[in-house]
């Protein structure tokens, strides 16, 4: 049992355990500032410009130990360390994504019912619809007018911000509620977002309603219309926490994936040296809405960020790409499914990632016989314990659930379609999807470990 098998917390020294606290500290300061996708771009650029690296596009050429990244329509990261071998001869990637399930709102959201204004919202990615009822959630996003102007909107995540709530029905009245399947419990036509309820008294109708778009006005300079070309997200307002009366674990929003990026981000920007191989980091978009648009992994906007690296080290040939990608390995960081004592009835224990017990490998993901799944090959596995048994990293094998039981995937597929070898490899979390999610700073540490380890490899 893997369970069993690996020690984790039980051998750490004192020395190691503060080390596992401290890198957890500057894990939960970074989900808290960076709660949306294009806050996660603006966060890492931040910190990659701090470390000294450079746009891309002002690079006129490249040299071993140069730094660069490609912001792609801000909302994903290519960043690379350029190694001394040719690109050709392929680069090692961890590719993690920054965005993560939450609630959008629609296109024409405001209006007013019962004394109410509200925000009507569609849900994005995998989410239990119930999970997000009477939790309070924070709105951040982006107002673009038709001068090109944008106006940012962050609200609900000072103390002194008010928050913004979807109600639920009392238990009195929910006897009809409760009898229904837990997944038709609360439709996506009721998660409407609370947002107000003083009237202008100024206006001739829907006073309530104007009374808000009066604020919005105010505040952001929008008029109603400019929700049309908008993009706001209802996320959990909380902060991440420590977790336990020992700490161990962090508790907060958006750690699929973010306990991946995050890792991935540090062990790049901790990179001391030359790396052999060139070292790519990507932080992908739409991974939870299957990858797509032209931020998500699909996105032939990654092609052009490795044809600049071709070109600026002066490598020019009409298959220098596609060469780059065969020779090229990627750890897809991403999130995998802790084993939970409360249900174990959907894991299969000797195939299952426990928490506190190191960063999982999944060779394949998918569900129904790996359908979907981009299965690794046996000689990339074998390389990647070498290179983490050489670098002490704590790790254990896993699939997500029982066969049958389920499923899911990554960015591995569309990685390995372009001819890359592509593994699995990421932070196990508890609740994944939920507004809260649980992971252990054990494996958070051995993430960074491993991602560090695989960037340097030879
Ligand atoms: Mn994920
Ligand atoms: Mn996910």
């Amino acid at each position: 049992m893997a369970d069993e098998k690996k020690k984790g917390w039980e051998a750490v020294t004192e020395e190691e355990k503060n080390a596992i606290m401290d890198f957890a500290d500057g894990y939960i300061d970074f989900i808290n500032a960076a709660k949306t996708e294009r806050e996660a771009a603006r966060e890492i650029r931040n910190m990659a410009d701090a470390a000294g690296f450079q746009d891309i596009g002002q690079m006129t050429s490249l040299k071993p130990g140069d730094k660069v990244y490609y912001i792609n329509h801000g909302k994903s990261v290519y960043m690379a360390v350029v190694g001394n071998d040719a690109l050709t001869e392929g680069f090692n990637a961890v590719g993690a994504h920054i965005d993560c399930p939450r609630l959008d709102l629609k296109q024409e959201p405001l209006y007013e019912d019962s004394g109410l204004a509200l925000f009507k919202t569609h849900y994005y990615g995998g989410i239990k619809k119930y999970q997000w009822t009477t939790v309070p959630l924070a709105l951040h996003g982006v107002v673009a007018f038709r001068d090109g102007r944008t106006q940012e909107i962050c609200i609900g995540e000072d103390e002194n911000d008010p928050v913004f709530l979807i109600s639920d029905l009392l238990p009195h009245l929910a006897a009809k509620q409760n009898a229904k399947k837990l997944s038709e419990g609360v439709h996506g036509e009721k998660l409407n977002i609370i947002t107000g309820s003083i009237p202008d008294s100024e206006a001739e109708e829907s006073k309530i309603k104007a009374g808000v778009l009066k604020i919005l006005k105010d505040k952001y300079g929008m008029e109603e219309e400019d929700f049309t070309s908008a993009e706001i997200e209802a996320v959990p307002a909380a902060r991440a926490r420590s977790l336990g009366f020992d700490g161990s674990m962090v508790a907060g929003y958006g750690q699929d994936d973010r306990v991946c990026a995050y890792p991935g981000l540090m062990a790049m920007l901790d990179l001391d040296t030359v790396p052999e191989r060139t070292a790519v980091c990507i932080f992908s978009d739409k991974e939870e809405i299957g990858s797509v648009g032209n931020t998500g992994m699909a996105s032939r906007n990654f092609e052009l960020f490795v044809m600049m690296l071709l070109e600026k080290t002066g490598i020019i040939s009409p298959y220098a790409l596609q060469q780059t990608f065969s020779a090229s390995r990627v750890l897809s960081a991403d999130v995998t499914a802790a084993f939970d004592p409360n249900y174990p009835e959907v894991m299969e224990k000797q195939n299952s990632a426990f928490m506190g017990k190191g960063i999982n490998i999944n060779k394949y993901t998918g569900a129904r016989g790996k359908s979907g799944a981009s299965d690794a090959n046996a000689e990339f596995v074998g390389q990647v314990r070498g290179i983490f048994d050489a670098a002490g990293v704590e790790y254990q094998f896993s699939e997500l659930g029982k066969v049958d039981e389920g499923g899911g995937g990554t960015i591995a597929y569309l990685l390995a379609d372009r001819g890359m070898n592509v593994l699995d490899c990421g932070v196990p979390v508890l609740c994944m999807h939920a507004p809260c999610e649980i992971s252990s700073k054990y494996d958070i540490y051995q993430g960074y470990k491993a991602y560090r380890a695989f960037l340097q490899s030879v």
